[in-house]
């Protein structure tokens, strides 16, 4: 078994990828499924871009492309859903039950957007990255609709502090890791395993293995992994390496999505 479960195509304001470029460079590496997980950000607060997709003509696009590659490759309707405090009706009514899998992340706190650096403004490294975390734990514990929390300890990229510190070397951040992560387990929610993170300082992927370790200490089961891939040459990036560090956590499976249940794989069988 084989999987990206965190990929981007046009659809994504970011991305200049091709749905079909994507997905005939996955079956071209062997892939045996993906999740195409589009940006959807509901009053994203940077007002120079947009990131919001038409539902019925992603939805359209990707089961036609499911047909189209039927005896190839698996692919699964997913979706990236930017979470704030304040939108959560609006995230339910867009969800509803359309999709296979819902990466809930966090590009924004406090109605800030953390890309452009407007949310840092006036904080000191560790305020930031508290205060970030307070607003994921706040998310965590009232919003439902998703699967697994993407990148959750993003907000250490974008800072500009010189220094990218793991989260978890200061104490009050661990702790408040540890609930969120908690009230992830509790609600049978996961998290995922996105090998963009090594972009960072080369070191780990987002979450860093120190929170991946906390996360399989607390009970932590459902993991997917995704590179997180705007263009075709970052799809699967470093999984093999990737999959064999979770070994050595004990993590011993990876979870795929079908109507928003997960099915788990032996990690020992994800292979390039
Ligand atoms: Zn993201
Ligand atoms: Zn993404």
């Amino acid at each position: 078994m084989f999987f990206d479960y965190h990929l981007h195509s046009h659809f994504s304001t970011d991305s200049q990828m091709n749905m079909k470029e994507l997905i005939e460079s996955a079956v071209e590496m062997g892939l045996d499924e993906i999740a195409i997980t589009d940006h959807h950000d509901i009053d994203y607060k940077d007002d120079t871009i947009e990131f919001l997709i038409d539902k019925a003509q992603y939805l359209s696009e990707l089961e036609k492309m499911q047909n189209k590659y039927k005896d190839k490759i698996k692919i699964k309707k997913g979706i990236e859903l930017g979470v704030q405090l304040h939108i959560f009706e609006q995230c339910n009514q867009y969800i509803a039950d359309d999709f296979d899998f819902v990466i809930a992340s966090f590009h924004t706190a406090e109605k800030k957007d953390l890309y452009n650096r407007d949310f840092f403004a006036g904080y000191s490294q560790w305020e930031a990255y508290i205060r970030y975390l307070k607003t994921v734990y706040a998310v965590v514990k009232a919003y439902e609709n998703y699967n697994v929390i993407g990148h959750l300890d993003i907000i250490r990229d974008y800072g500009d502090y010189g220094s990218k510190a793991d989260l978890m070397e200061n104490q009050e951040a661990a702790e408040i890791i540890a609930e969120i992560l908690k009230v992830i387990i509790q609600k049978n929610k996961g998290i995922e395993v996105n090998t963009a993170g090594y972009r960072i300082d080369g070191r780990d992927p987002m979450p860093s293995f120190k929170i991946l370790r906390l996360y399989k200490d607390l009970g932590g089961k459902i993991l997917t992994i995704g590179s997180d891939s705007h263009s075709p040459d970052k799809i699967a990036r470093k999984f093999s390496y990737t999959s064999k560090k979770l070994q050595e956590i004990g993590f011993k499976e990876l979870a795929t999505f079908n109507n928003m249940q997960p099915e788990f794989h032996k990690i020992e069988d994800f292979a390039l």
